[in-house]
């Protein structure tokens, strides 16, 4: 949230009027979960040594069936400051991470670019994704500009009735496609086969027995975005929450790769995913498993983990 508390905070489209937190559960205080190396994001961006993934806690967003919720809505974390963050950047950095990739910052946003620019500052050389659900005002993507090298901005839904039921946000489609065109406006895709220099990733979760809407996602891609940027269909979701409360099953997992070839996209897509492993606990040093990340910050105690 940009202003402080019982201001009205116009800084995303909520437009709250907090008495205590926005909706995003957060005051003025940037506050982060973890920072790992991370080598379970799309190739061009794990690349060889990893992805150098900052989760911000809090979210503007809350869809219901979030499988980040110990940092989305039950405030895992620990507020930093700008010299701290930048310092976890450049330990990232150290680590051999090949980019940083700031994870649901949107209601934190100036608070983040500050930091990033002090990293700048102090020799930060990593390339910066900014990881969001999109659903953020169109300023806020120029004012990140100068910090960051390319968008992984997620495209949910474009049905604004999905939308109400599972984010409590109908304008989710018209705000998010508004954003990724300032996104894609922003930065021309650089992708060298195994390194995404610049540019953005569009993603999109395909949730069960909702197909529809990823049909609308797919095809809104290839008609706007095809050759600008590159998509990334993610067959995870996992019943938590109040979503639907079943797994994607094999007859729709061979229906959106049908999709997929029919419009020529050329993307990636994860393999059908059937069990629960993968889902975060932040409560852990290293919230996922060590095949998958190597925990560099944790809210709990810093560096010691
Ligand atoms: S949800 Fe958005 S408008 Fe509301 S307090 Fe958070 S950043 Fe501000």
């Amino acid at each position: 949230m940009q202003n402080s508390k019982a201001e009205q905070c116009g800084f995303c489209p909520r437009n709250c009027r907090p008495e205590a937190r926005g909706r995003c559960g957060e005051t003025n205080s940037l506050r982060l979960a973890a920072a790992t190396i991370h080598r379970g994001e799309e190739p061009p961006l794990s690349q060889q040594g990893g992805s150098g993934t900052i989760f911000v806690t809090g979210c503007n967003l809350g869809c219901t069936f979030c499988q980040n919720i110990q940092i989305s809505r039950r405030g895992f974390g620990r507020a930093v400051d700008s010299e701290e963050f930048a310092g976890i950047c450049l330990k990232l950095q150290e680590k051999g991470a090949q980019n940083l990739n700031i994870v649901t910052g949107s209601h934190m946003a100036p608070s983040i670019a500050a930091g990033l620019q002090r990293a700048r500052d102090q020799g930060s050389s990593l390339p910066v994704f900014w990881n969001s659900s999109a659903y953020e005002k169109e300023s806020i993507v120029e004012s990140l500009s100068p910090v960051v090298t390319g968008y992984l901005p997620d495209l949910k839904t474009l049905d604004p009735d999905l939308a109400d039921r599972f984010f409590h946000a109908p304008d989710y489609p018209a705000v998010a496609e508004r954003a990724i065109r300032a996104m894609i406006a922003d930065r021309n895709l650089h992708y060298q086969g195994d390194s995404l220099d610049s540019g953005v990733i569009i993603r999109h979760l395909v949730i069960p027995g909702f197909l529809d809407s990823t049909r609308k996602v797919l095809e809104w891609f290839a008609e706007y975005a095809q050759g600008k940027a590159l998509v990334s269909v993610m067959m995870q979701y996992t019943p938590y929450g109040k979503g639907p409360e079943r797994a994607l099953n094999e007859k729709e997992y061979e229906q959106v790769l049908q999709w997929l070839d029919a419009l020529g996209i050329d993307g990636f897509y994860q393999e059908l995913v059937q069990d629960e492993e993968w889902l975060p606990d932040f409560g852990r040093t290293n919230p996922f498993s060590s095949e998958l990340s190597v925990p560099v910050w944790h809210w709990t105690g810093g560096y010691e983990l």
